[in-house]
């Protein structure tokens, strides 16, 4: 009897959607279609993440596949970003309700488009069946131990700064619930790229190394973000609200202090906030300017704990996304 092998839609959605989709990077031996992908490193210090999109919690149902496949890598390089690492590989397990290949083609080229600007190698995964979930795990590489930045390290008198414009995630969310009608469409359109397609400051990471005293992302809100940092140090912050970089979109369609609060609370920006003590201050800026990256300080580390903020006027109801 000669049985022919029949590949099953899983693997055909693999190979089509995934493994063929694959760019090869130099220490990668081996990717998908083994066991395990085998690696060899270039540096033994390595930076590793993970984080899941779920359906109805992190996208709304109707989102395009290929915006989710965007997202759900750049969220993880994010994370790479704050602690100054450079991407290289990523793993992706997909959980959906049943194979659907145009579906996981659009969702691949959205994933494929961002993972080659970095000269990410997606070197694995898994595939199942479930209620639409994405988890996307990513490695990067630092220089040496002492460059990582960590949460911990800000010290009384530091800088805080921010990598770029605040607020404008959140209001695309609005936009995309259909709240959206005292937005022009051009303001439209740039805060639901913000939302959809937020761009992973990798490259402030990287210049931040052996500078930042520390950092993190800020993906569930400035204030809730920051919170995690100044825990981490034992330390509080003062936050001049007047600082605080506001895009045109939002200072178009928001008045002042509405603007300011989406700006202090909203997530999913993906912006870095990092610490700078006062003496490496302008090498920061020289370093980030090389890079044509803009930076905002926004305020500076004190010693009384939590936020003290300044030049806002408003009531804060919640301070940020929550996950549970
Ligand atoms: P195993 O049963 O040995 O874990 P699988 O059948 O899950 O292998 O997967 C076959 C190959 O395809 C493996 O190399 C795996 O890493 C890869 N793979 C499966 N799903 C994905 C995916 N969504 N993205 C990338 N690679 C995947
Ligand atoms: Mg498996």
């Amino acid at each position: 009897m000669n049985l022919q092998l029949q590949d099953s839609d899983e693997f055909d959605l693999i190979n089509t959607c995934f493994k063929n989709k694959a760019k090869q990077r130099q220490d990668v031996l081996i990717g998908i279609g083994d066991d395990a992908a085998f690696m060899n490193a270039s540096s033994p210090f390595l930076a590793m993440a993970v984080d899941t999109l779920v359906e109805g919690v992190h996208f709304l149902p109707n989102a395009n596949p290929a915006d989710i496949g965007y997202k759900s890598l750049a969220v993880n390089l994010s994370d790479l970003a704050a602690v100054g690492a450079e991407p290289a590989w990523m793993l992706l397990a997909l959980t959906m309700p049943t194979p659907d290949k145009i579906w996981t083609e659009k969702f691949s080229a959205g994933l494929f488009e961002l993972a080659e600007q970095f000269n990410v190698q997606l070197i694995g995964g898994d595939t199942t069946r479930g209620p639409l979930t994405v988890t996307v795990q990513v490695t990067g590489y630092l220089p040496s131990a002492e460059v990582a930045i960590a949460r911990r390290g800000a010290k009384v008198g530091d800088k805080i700064y921010v990598s770029g414009t605040l607020g404008d995630a959140g209001l695309g969310l609005a936009v995309a619930k259909g709240n959206g009608e005292f937005l022009s469409s051009e303001d439209k359109q740039y805060v639901l790229q913000r939302l959809h397609r937020p761009t992973p400051r990798v490259n402030v990471g990287m210049a931040l190394r052996g500078i930042a005293s520390s950092a993190i992302d800020i993906s569930d809100g400035l204030l809730v973000d920051i919170g995690h940092l100044l825990a981490a140090n034992q330390v509080g912050a003062r936050i001049d609200a007047d600082k605080l970089p506001l895009s045109s979109a939002l200072n178009d369609s928001l008045v002042e202090n509405e603007a300011k609060k989406l700006a202090l609370t909203a997530g999913d920006d993906y912006e870095l906030c990092f610490t700078v003590p006062a003496n490496k201050e302008s090498l920061m800026l020289a370093r980030l300017e090389e890079k044509k990256v803009a930076s905002y300080c926004i305020g500076e580390i004190i010693a009384k704990t939590g936020i003290e903020i300044t030049h806002f006027s408003g009531e804060l109801s919640s301070q940020g996304f929550k996950h549970w």
